[in-house]
């Protein structure tokens, strides 16, 4: 998978792509990743301006088509697949599980962050974008987005995530919350381990682990469980 970001601040990537699972992903050659700055494509001079005031008036400044445009169609270049563009935004479809799963079968897929208040809307509609929201709250800009969206999608590719970190057991994958998990020691600060984790009866475990996933995901994501039969 190759996964281009637009951006006006690449190296905010550079942390979250170099740790853990993303580096690993990398060095076994499943994805690759390319940040570009929107800002090395504005016009000269001028100070190289990405932005400027809304028509019509009101607070802050808008991201102008011009530079984005330029940005896009450098990238596109880079690779004859076009895969899927994201725009991310506020006002966008909610990015959940069902749709880490459907980007994670893109060969490969563009993501645009904004800033200040958001795009000027012939970038969306030029570029022909699907707009991503991660919540119902307003970022700064579209960076921390596109990394929870990256994160999401990357574990999801075959390969990336090994068998003792395996995500098929994962909250939301099977429509449930995931079960309680408990680790050494047996005892801690006198909580006990259930002792049917410690029976050794693989049936019996799986069994109360889903009833534990279906008491859970009824009392912090009743939602969730709505037109199913548990
Ligand atoms: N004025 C815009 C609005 O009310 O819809 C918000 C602009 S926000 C300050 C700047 C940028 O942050 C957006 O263009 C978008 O790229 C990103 N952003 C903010 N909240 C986001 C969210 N919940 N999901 C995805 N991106 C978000």
């Amino acid at each position: 998978m190759r996964i281009d970001v637009l951006t006006l601040f690449p190296e905010m990537f550079e942390s979250p792509l170099s740790h853990s699972i993303l580096r690993r992903a990398q060095e076994k050659g499943l994805v690759e990743f390319f940040l570009t700055n929107i800002r090395d494509f504005a016009a000269q001079g001028n100070y190289r301006r990405v932005d400027d005031k809304p028509y019509g008036g009101g607070p802050g400044m808008v991201l102008m088509p011009e530079p984005v445009f330029n940005c896009f169609e450098h990238v596109q270049k880079q690779s004859d697949v076009k895969g899927r563009v994201v725009l991310l935004s506020p006002q966008g479809k909610k990015f959940d599980h069902e749709k880490a799963v459907e980007l994670s079968r893109e060969q490969r897929l563009t993501f645009i962050a904004g800033r200040y208040e958001g795009f000027d809307e012939r970038i969306r509609v030029g570029l022909g974008a699907e707009q991503l929201s991660i919540g119902d709250y307003v970022l700064s800009g579209g960076e921390l987005a596109a990394m929870v969206i990256i994160d999401a999608v990357v574990r999801l590719q075959e390969g990336v995530l090994g068998d003792e970190d395996s995500a098929c057991d994962d909250s939301f994958s099977n429509g449930l919350l995931e079960y309680p998990h408990y680790t050494r020691p047996e005892i801690f600060r006198g909580m006990k381990v259930p002792e049917i984790l410690l029976s050794g009866d693989h049936g019996k475990i799986a069994e109360w682990r889903k009833a534990q996933a279906i008491k859970r995901t009824r009392e912090n994501r009743p939602d969730l469980l709505e037109d199913k039969n548990f």
